[in-house]
């Protein structure tokens, strides 16, 4: 019997604001569609966990939905399907709309492809007790003491002394051995476990065990090193001198994999921000919008979007220009005429840390994927504080086409922060609103999603590039 609402609760349903868990709310039909969605950014994340091997990924992708590669100079076209590799390690695809561009503008979705990581030293190969060990430097904001005692996979390329290029991927394969960073028993760890969390496991701590077979010549002071050199020679043409030139990341050995007894939840390493990337690209590959569409997959975003690959790179607004010159519109009319949802990830509110949360401005895991007005720390400073005006805009794409959507801040006040590559879309004179997916212990070896918001996401780019 359906229940009989008062008129002051009817009201209340008309005026106020509650969020929705998307699983609740969504069909039969839909709910299959999260499900099926989430087995392809499974299997995205297991062959893309650096930023080199997301743009490999994401460029096969591409070409398997007909993309091809776009150089400078290049004629463009209504209807085009490109992509835009940037030393492979960040990708634009795109399609070109029937649109006209100076008056339509393009709609961009950024999102990394970068994640923290152990990144190995120039100079990492030594041996000590028994066992050889490879020296790292880590890359992002991590709590150092979550990288010990998992099994971590090796991945990178190393340019050898001829100028050859090799690439290693060692740890992936259920028959490959992993790698290893040691932490102490807690029976001698008492010291060790009265200092603070960044102390714990300290810097130069974070080395990686890589062997421990002495080689049999007793003339040889570093055995085990030996071995270890002997092995990359014979696999890879490697001599010590070529890790000076070598760009190796250890990673959690670990796939992705759903949890929970209803498989609501997928864990995985490196949610931040493949969660928005492959939604971003999808979004792209499957689109025939009449506007003019580009995912941008960059790196360095960890680090603070440096370096030639990051987005505050030249080359980004430079590709963007070349499209412009290749349709023959205005660069800047074009920009000024743009959108972008800047989509990075954001903290979900977590029951067992409520104390870092304002629970009415944080994003609930499974209620969507979720805007930021502004991000930042300490007053909102670092931040690209959306615009009232472009949020409604955006807000009625999203609702117009039935997506499950939220809002919130990264904690409460004053409790931290972040920030995104938004701001430097926003320098260009774009307007540019922050929308991701909530995660659950962010930066960790494994982080924690939910289906419904990782579809909600995909869902969103597909409402905003309509
Ligand atoms: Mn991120
Ligand atoms: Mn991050």
């Amino acid at each position: 019997m359906a229940e009989k609402k008062s008129g002051g609760k009817l009201r209340y349903e008309e005026l106020a604001y509650d969020k929705k868990n998307y699983f609740e709310t969504a069909s039969e039909e839909e709910r299959t569609a999260m499900f099926d969605y989430a087995e392809g950014y499974k299997a995205f994340l297991d062959a893309a966990k650096t930023e080199r091997e997301a743009c490999a990924e994401a460029v096969r992708l591409a070409k398997k939905a007909g993309f091809t590669e776009f150089k400078f100079g290049d004629k463009l076209s209504a209807g085009d399907k490109k992509y835009f590799i940037n030393r492979g390690k960040s990708v634009v695809v795109f399609r070109v709309g029937t649109e006209n561009m100076e008056e339509d503008g393009m709609r961009i979705i950024a999102s990394h492809i970068d994640a923290p990581r152990i990144d190995i030293k120039q100079n990492p190969l030594y041996e000590e007790a028994g066992m050889c060990f490879l020296k790292t430097h880590y890359y992002g904001g991590i709590k150092k003491y979550q990288w010990t005692t998992i099994p971590l996979a090796l991945h990178g390329v190393v340019v050898l002394k001829d100028g050859k290029k090799v690439e290693i991927k060692v740890g992936e394969d259920a028959d490959d051995p992993v790698f290893y960073i040691d932490d102490l028993l807690p029976h001698l760890g008492a010291e060790q476990m009265s200092k603070n969390g960044t102390k714990i496991i300290d810097g130069e701590q974070l080395n990686i065990v890589v062997g421990g077979m002495p080689y049999a010549d007793k003339d040889v002071s570093d055995k085990v090193k030996l071995t270890v050199l002997e092995y990359l020679n014979k696999e890879y043409g490697m001599k010590e001198e070529d890790f000076l030139s070598a760009e190796l990341s250890a990673v959690p050995a670990y796939p992705a994999r759903d949890v929970g007894f209803d498989r609501a939840l997928i864990g995985a390493y490196g949610h931040d921000d493949r969660v928005c990337a492959y939604p971003a690209l999808t979004a792209v590959l499957n689109n025939d919008s009449r506007h003019t569409v580009l995912a941008m997959l960059v790196d360095k975003e960890e680090i603070g979007s440096e370096g030639n690959t990051g987005m505050q790179s030249r080359i980004y607004s430079d590709l963007m220009e070349e499209i412009c010159e290749a349709l023959g519109a205005s660069f800047r009319k074009v920009r000024y005429a743009s959108k972008c949802l800047s989509s990075d990830v954001t903290a979900a509110y977590d029951p067992n840390f409520a104390g870092v949360f304002e629970k009415m401005n944080s994003a609930l895991v499974s209620c969507g994927t979720c805007m930021s007005k502004f991000t930042g720390s300490r007053g909102k400073s670092g931040s690209n504080d959306a615009n009232a005006e472009f949020v409604g805009e955006v807000r009625a794409m999203f609702d117009g086409d039935g997506v499950v959507w939220q809002t919130a801040e990264l904690g409460k006040v004053d409790a931290g922060g972040g920030g995104t590559v938004a701001k430097y879309l926003a320098n260009l004179n774009i307007d540019t609103v922050d929308l991701g997916v909530p995660v659950i212990s962010m930066h960790s070896p494994w982080e924690l999603i939910s289906k419904a918001d990782l579809y909600s996401n995909y869902r969103a780019f597909i409402a905003f590039m309509k």
